[in-house]
């Protein structure tokens, strides 16, 4: 196999082609094969988008019919069936309010069309709003309106001079408080940050973005209950839109079908993708309320439509595949059985907790990260030249577990349809993996 036309995302490519390439062939349920036959159990869900397993026959199935009939087709003036329903479906379980669907792509194309769409909401209503208010450590993707919004140094920070960026609050990263501050008072203390920051700019700010619940590829920063709603009713207060990415959380990650819901919340758009499909192709959607639409409407020599569209926008074998997924969540129960994985998550991660290079440990629902320090007294961070995230994954794949870290932090976010006992095995295999880095490194 010729490796060397390949240039994979987020890869230092110098590094990964000295390794052993891991070749994936196929998939059933949790578990994921190579070409040499070997077995892995798919700890990452295929980077946080794969639900209800690999070759589901529900879902295979209805791709499979809807690929019998036709494989694509545009939105742009024109629609097709599978689109229709999906909406539809969409509207009838997201948080009230949320009743127009906007396809796109992929999770950074929904965010784009949300910053997008509030801006151009504001423009129409006659009002100047040219920012935006994120916070440290978020990531919304990696198109240059997603990643104005960014809070990420490592990934953001380069490109800065391509972007307006976003004004940013402090992260309720409470480990690691850049206030100072240790749980409760961290996150609250963030929050009223927040609030003085969107106080001081509330005329100009077109939406305050954020990841509800948890900043995924910041590191699995969990927020504590309250967190969202606050941010939320302050964004209510100053008469300014919210946009919650669940591109990450959605789709059952937390425990509920989206975030928003355990903190009873209306956001003005929620950005949709990865789970929607169920992990089975690119497809994406920015939901809106009645009222963000209206302000579109016009004549049409009034150019007030919302001027954004992809080619691949709402392709029906992804919409066939999204709503398979929507069936399968219903049929099968699967958030309500999702309780005893969640639970036996935290019985097992708490075991993790005792390795001596183990500073934080974070769960949300079935999603958590395990934070490697040098000393977890003074949590001093390993050196990243180290690369000990890397290290443990490597060793992980040795033992049949496929993970990706980011950075330092282990990171758990296995389909929702891995049992108890891959849970168990995925667990024992990241607490042995660790253990052995440790004993690599002396410590
Ligand atoms: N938003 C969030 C919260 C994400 O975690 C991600 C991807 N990890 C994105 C947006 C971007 O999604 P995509 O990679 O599909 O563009």
């Amino acid at each position: 196999m010729d490796l060397s036309k390949l240039w994979l995302p987020f890869t230092q490519m110098q590094e990964w082609l000295s390794e052993e390439p891991l070749v994936i062939v196929e998939g059933e349920g949790a578990t994921l094969t190579d070409s040499t036959g070997r077995r892995y159990i798919d700890g990452v869900a295929s980077l946080w988008c794969n639900v209800h397993g690999h070759r589901h026959p529900r879902i295979d199935r209805a791709v499979g019919e809807q690929l019998a009939r036709i494989a694509h087709t545009t939105l742009l003036g024109l629609v097709n069936e599978p689109a229709i329903e999906l909406a539809s479906r969409l509207a009838g379980i997201a948080p009230p309010g949320l009743a127009k669907v906007f396809y796109s792509d992929d999770g950074s194309t929904a965010v784009e069309v949300a910053v997008k769409m509030a801006y151009q909401y504001w423009q129409l209503k006659g009002e100047d709003r040219p920012l935006f208010l994120s916070f440290r450590n978020a990531y919304h993707g990696d198109t240059l309106g997603a990643v104005s919004l960014g809070g990420i140094e490592q990934f953001h920070e380069r490109f800065k001079g391509l972007l307006r960026p976003a004004l940013l609050a402090p992260s309720p990263y409470c480990y690691r408080c850049e206030l100072g501050l240790e749980l409760p008072g961290c996150a609250m203390a963030c929050v009223q940050r927040f609030e003085e920051l969107l106080a001081r700019n509330a005329s100009r700010v077109a939406a305050v973005a954020l990841e509800p619940l948890v900043q995924a590829a910041g590191g699995i920063i969990v927020q504590p209950p309250g967190f969202v709603r606050r941010v939320y009713e302050a964004t209510r207060r100053h008469g300014t839109l919210f946009i919650a990415d669940e591109v990450a959380v959605g789709f059952g990650r937390t425990g509920v079908m989206f975030a928003c819901e355990r903190e009873g919340i209306r956001p003005d758009f929620l950005c949709l993708s990865k789970g929607l499909t169920g992990g089975y192709l690119p497809l994406a959607a920015t939901l809106t309320t009645e009222e963000i639409y209206r302000a579109f409407l016009g004549e049409y020599a009034e150019y007030k439509h919302f001027f954004h569209g992809h080619t691949y926008t709402g392709n029906p074998l992804g919409c066939a595949a999204a709503i398979a997924s929507l069936d399968v969540f219903r049929e099968e129960g699967v958030l309500a059985r999702l309780a005893p994985k969640i639970r036996l998550l935290g019985e097992l991660l708490a075991r993790c907790r005792i390795l001596p290079s183990v500073g934080d440990v974070r769960q949300c629902g079935l999603i958590a990260g395990i934070e490697l320090v040098r000393d977890r007294v003074t949590k001093e961070p390993f050196d990243p030249s180290l690369r000990v995230g890397h290290r443990v994954t490597l060793r992980a794949r040795r033992r049949g577990l496929i993970i990706r870290p980011l950075g330092n932090v282990i990171v758990i976010f296995p389909p929702l349809c891995i049992t108890e006992e891959q849970l168990t095995e995925m667990l024992e295999t990241i607490y042995l993996s660790i253990q052995d880095v440790e004993r690599d490194l002396g410590c």
